[in-house]
């Protein structure tokens, strides 16, 4: 008889995990607590209107990419799914006319950077260089480390002996230091608030190389649809699926998982049972505190070197074609919005260049501000205080307030349709205030890969974006077939794909 798979979480990971182990002869079953699968790459519909909740960039849209043939493998991306290549990736406005745009032709922003800062010519080249040198740079998705013979190694060593060199001399300097190397303020502000406070260097260089080397993208008709394509994927092999199924508790006896109860209080038994849930719900909700796991525990208790990733995001509609406009434009301006602190900017994305998301020619514009704990912190007083409906329109106001000091003919053109805050995240994904993505990789936190293993406990796995550096998709997808090629290396399968 076939062994049975518990799979906790209906994430791109979890459905990732599903399909390998199915296609390896597994008997599966996902259990989901939310009425739809996807986690946090989804979309939803508001006002007539679809909002997009993930894909900015998807790393491993180019065929040729290590990464493409995981998605292809969860049915994700096949050679009909359009890919979108933003030229534009973002427009830093800091008003004045003051103003440039990251293009992801590396060439073309070498130009555009030095025409904007040319005291800055020989250090914009620089950079690009750097740029240049990690589009050469691919992390093994094939197989883990733990699971590697030593040929598996030498190869591993031989290839990426070089680029060893780059990744430790950029992982420990901040964004916020390597911008010290530019004279113009603005260059200064671009690189050191790109991401997160502190953010490293390499985690930057990484992901922006995949962009000019053209395997960034985003995927014709956004994250849910994405998402549906693998669970699309995961059905035609035959396997079981229950939304709407919260999990409460991961059964043990005698240190072996046994199964899961649901919230409902339904038994549920197993010969394996995966956790693709955040690191931390895992830990501490499901399996009751009972096991520790050093490297996810010694970073929530270092929550300034260990931050999260969180938003308060306001999605408005507008009646008019922007097509002529950025696709994100960030836009810096000089009265605050008060928030965990004051923020003095906000990215506005545009969702018109796809058009299978453009409804009855309205567009969706998402407004973002982005934050850590701290923001979490905020909202939850203003929870607690009553004030949370209020506050969420008070600043959906104050962003729709910003954009229109730049466009101003769209005013009587545009409608807020939703707010999203931390305590939105938390309370979809069970992500530990209101994070969405893996820890943020500061320069002075260490790089985390972790193999799902918890001592103490057998028959069970952790998987998900948690257990890589960083998060996002590919640490989903990429820990979703590390977890499946784990089981069946222990059960003595030949893994196939
Ligand atoms: C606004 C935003 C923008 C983003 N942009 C990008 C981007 O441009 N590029 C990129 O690569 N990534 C991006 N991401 C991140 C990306 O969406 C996530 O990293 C990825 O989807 C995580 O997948 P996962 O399966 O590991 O985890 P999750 O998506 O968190 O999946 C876990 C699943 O478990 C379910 N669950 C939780 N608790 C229980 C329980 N007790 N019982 C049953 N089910 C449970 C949850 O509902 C969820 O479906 C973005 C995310 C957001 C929100």
């Amino acid at each position: 008889m076939n062994k049975k798979v518990i799979i906790i979480g209906g994430g791109v990971s979890g459905l990732t995990t599903a399909i390998y182990l199915k296609k390896n002869g597994y008997d599966t079953l996902v259990l989901e607590q939310n009425p739809e699968v996807g986690g946090a790459c989804t979309g939803w519909e508001r006002k007539g209107c679809y909002i997009d909740g993930s894909i900015h960039w998807l790393v491993g849209v180019n065929p040729n990419s290590p990464t493409y043939k995981l998605w292809e493998d969860v049915g994700a991306l096949t050679p009909d799914v359009k890919i979108f290549e933003q030229d534009d990736f973002y427009t830093l406005d800091f008003g004045k006319d003051k103003k440039f745009t990251i293009w992801s032709d590396l060439k073309k922003l070498q130009k555009e950077l030095t025409n904007f800062a040319p005291e800055d010519k020989k250090a914009i080249k620089k950079f690009c260089k750097l740029v240049k040198r990690f589009e050469r740079i691919d992390a093994p998705v094939k197989k883990p480390v733990d699971l590697m013979n030593l040929i598996d190694l030498l190869k591993i060593g031989f290839t990426m002996a070089g680029d060893y060199y780059y990744i430790n001399k950029t992982s420990k300097i901040s964004c916020a230091k390597y911008a010290e190397n530019f004279k113009n303020q603005y260059i200064r502000k671009w690189l050191s608030e790109h991401m997160s406070a502190n953010y490293n260097l390499m985690s930057f260089l990484y992901m922006f190389s995949h962009v000019t080397r053209k395997d960034g993208g985003i995927p014709e008709g956004g994250s849910k649809k994405f998402a549906d394509r693998i669970k699309d994927k995961y059905l035609s092999l035959g396997g079981k699926l229950v939304c709407k199924a919260p999990v409460g508790k991961i059964n043990v006896i005698d240190g072996v998982a046994k199964g899961v109860t649901l919230k409902n209080g339904q038994v549920l038994d197993a010969d394996w049972v995966v956790s693709s849930v955040p690191a931390v719900h895992a830990l501490n909700d499901l399996l009751k505190g009972q096991f520790d796991l050093k490297e996810i525990d010694d970073r929530v208790s270092e929550e300034k070197t260990y931050p999260i990733y969180t938003y308060t995001t306001a999605a408005f509609k507008i009646k008019d074609d922007l097509t002529k406009k950025p696709l994100s434009h960030k836009i810096y301006f000089d009265t605050p919005i008060s928030l965990e602190k004051d923020h003095f900017s906000a990215t506005y994305r545009n969702y018109s260049y796809d058009k299978t998301l453009t409804i009855d020619g309205h567009t969706v514009v998402q407004a973002t501000l982005s934050g850590n704990d701290d923001m979490f912190y905020y909202w939850e007083k203003i929870k607690e205080q009553g004030d949370y409906k209020a506050k969420k329109r008070e600043v959906a106001q104050k962003l729709l307030d910003v954009y229109l000091t730049r466009y101003p003919e769209l005013k009587d053109k545009v409608e807020i349709i939703d707010v999203l805050t931390p305590l939105t995240y938390q309370r979809y994904l069970n992500g530990r205030h209101g994070s969405f993505q893996g820890f943020v990789q500061t320069y002075k936190g260490k790089s985390l890969m972790h193999n799902g293993k918890i001592k103490g406990l057998k028959n069970f796995y952790m998987s998900g974006q948690w257990l890589l550096r960083s998060g996002g998709l590919p640490p989903a997808v990429i820990t979703g077939r590390f977890t499946a090629q784990r089981i069946c290396k222990k059960d003595k399968v030949k893994f196939k794909t």
